[in-house]
C-alpha cells in the first residue's frame, strides 16, 4: 500500500525501554528492574495528587471539563499570565506537533541543534518541513543567528536545558538572541527541565511570562512528565501570547487531556515543596555520578536537568554497554542514534544510583 510520502524518511521515535518488555524479554521480575531511561521523578509525585486522583476515581463517564479551567487557573498562578496566553497538551510533545502544523509546511525550515530532542525532527517531517542543524553539540546562538540569516527558518527550537546533553543556555543571552529575530520567525524555547536549571543556576532561569511580554514571536513550554513526576499522565503546556495560543487551539482535538490528567496536574501545582525537594535529592546525587565518572575516567557534561550524559572512551561502545547493563535489569538510554557514543542516565533514587555504579564498574 502507498503512504503520505513524507512519514517515508522518519526513524520511528524509540522511547526508554519500558519495564513489561525487560520482565518479559530477560525474565526480570519488575521489582528488581531499575529504570533510569526517560528522566522521570524516582521519587514520584506528591502524595496529595494520588489522593486526588483516587478521590476522582469514581467519577469518570462524563468527557473531562475541556475549558481544563482548574488545570488553566493554577498554570495562572504560577506563571502570572493569562488564561489566553495558555494551551495544555498531551504531553508537551502535543503542542510541539501543534505549532509544527500551525507554522509550517512542505516549503518550511526548521533550525534546531545538532544533537537535541527528537521530536522536533519528527513532527517537522510530519508536514514535509527541511531540518537544518547547527554543528555544535552545545546551543551556540551565534551559529544559530548565522543560519538564521542565511537559511531564514520558520521555526527555531531552542532547547534549555537540552536533552539528551543537560546544558543550559544562559538567560541574558538568550534574550539578546531572541531581540534579533524577526517577529515572523517563531521561537520555540523547550524548558521541559527549567525546573532543575533554575534550582542550580539562578543565571540559566527563563520566566515565561517575561517572554510574552517581551516577544510576539515566542513559545515557551513545559510539562508536567519529569520534575513532576507525572510522565504516566501525559500533559504539558505552551506558553506564549494569545494570538498564537488561538492559532495553536485550532490544531487540538476535544478533550485532549484526561480528567485524570487535569486533576493530578492542578494538584501537582500546589506541592511545590515536593518537586524542591526531588529536585535537591536529584542535585544531591548527581554528585555521586560526577565523582562516579572521574574515578572510571569517562567524560561527563555538566548537566543542569535530572540525567547525565556520560561520554565514553573509544574503548567501550555505549550501545553495548548500555544492552549490557539491561540484562541486568538496568535501563539507560543509549545514545548512538544521536551520534554519540554515550549513555544518558536519569539521576535516581540513591539505592538506584548505587546499582548502576556497581553494574557499570562491573561492565566497563
Ligand atoms: C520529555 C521532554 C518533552 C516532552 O515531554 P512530554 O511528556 O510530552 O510532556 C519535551 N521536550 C523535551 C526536551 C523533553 O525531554
Amino acid at each position: 500500500m502507498k503512504f503520505n510520502k513524507k512519514l517515508e524518511n522518519i526513524k520511528i521515535y524509540e522511547a526508554g525501554k519500558p519495564i513489561e518488555l525487560v520482565v518479559r524479554e530477560f525474565g526480570i521480575e519488575a521489582k528488581d528492574i531499575v529504570k533510569l531511561a526517560s528522566n522521570e521523578n524516582p521519587y514520584g509525585c506528591s502524595p496529595k495528587v494520588q489522593k486526588a486522583v483516587i478521590d476522582i476515581v469514581s467519577n469518570m463517564a462524563l468527557y473531562p471539563d475541556d475549558s481544563m479551567i482548574k488545570l488553566k487557573s493554577a498554570l495562572q498562578k504560577r506563571f502570572d499570565v493569562e488564561g489566553e496566553n495558555l494551551i495544555i497538551g498531551s504531553g508537551s510533545d502535543q503542542v510541539i506537533e501543534f505549532i509544527m502544523h500551525a507554522k509550517a509546511d512542505c516549503n518550511s525550515k526548521i533550525l534546531i541543534n545538532s544533537v537535541t530532542f527528537a521530536m522536533y525532527e519528527i513532527y517537522a517531517k510530519h508536514v514535509g518541513a527541511e531540518v537544518i542543524r547547527t554543528d555544535s553539540q552545545e546551543h551556540n546562538l551565534e551559529e544559530f543567528y548565522e543560519l538564521y540569516k542565511s537559511e531564514k527558518p520558520d521555526i527555531i527550537f531552542l532547547c534549555t536545558p537540552n536533552n539528551p546533553t543537560g546544558d543550559a543556555i544562559d538567560a541574558n543571552e538568550m534574550m539578546a538572541f531572541l531581540e534579533k529575530i524577526d517577529e515572523n520567525t517563531l521561537v520555540v524555547v523547550d524548558g521541559a527541565y527549567m525546573e532543575y536549571a533554575a534550582f542550580k543556576e539562578e543565571s540559566k532561569k527563563i520566566t515565561p511570562r517575561v517572554l510574552v511580554e517581551k516577544f510576539s514571536n515566542v513559545i515557551y513550554l513545559g510539562t508536567f512528565s519529569k520534575a513532576y513526576g507525572l510522565g504516566g499522565m501525559r500533559t504539558g503546556y505552551g506558553i506564549s501570547t494569545a494570538p498564537i495560543i488561538k492559532e495553536l487551539y485550532k490544531l487540538r482535538p476535544p478533550f485532549n487531556i484526561t480528567t485524570l490528567s487535569l486533576e493530578a496536574a492542578s494538584i501537582a501545582l500546589e506541592d511545590e515543596e515536593f518537586v524542591q525537594n526531588s529536585i535537591a535529592s536529584c542535585f544531591s546525587e548527581m554528585k555521586r555520578y560526577e565523582a562516579f565518572a572521574t574515578k572510571q575516567k569517562i567524560d561527563i557534561i555538566e548537566s543542569y536537568t535530572n540525567f547525565v550524559t556520560l561520554c565514553l572512551n573509544d574503548n567501550k561502545d555505549s550501545a553495548q554497554l548500555a544492552n549490557d547493563l539491561l540484562r541486568y535489569g538496568m535501563i539507560v538510554r543509549d545514545l548512538s542514534g544521536y551520534g554519540l557514543n554515550a549513555i544518558r542516565v536519569t539521576v535516581g533514587t540513591p539505592k538506584q544510583n548505587s546499582r548502576f555504579f556497581e553494574l557499570t564498574e562491573k561492565l566497563l
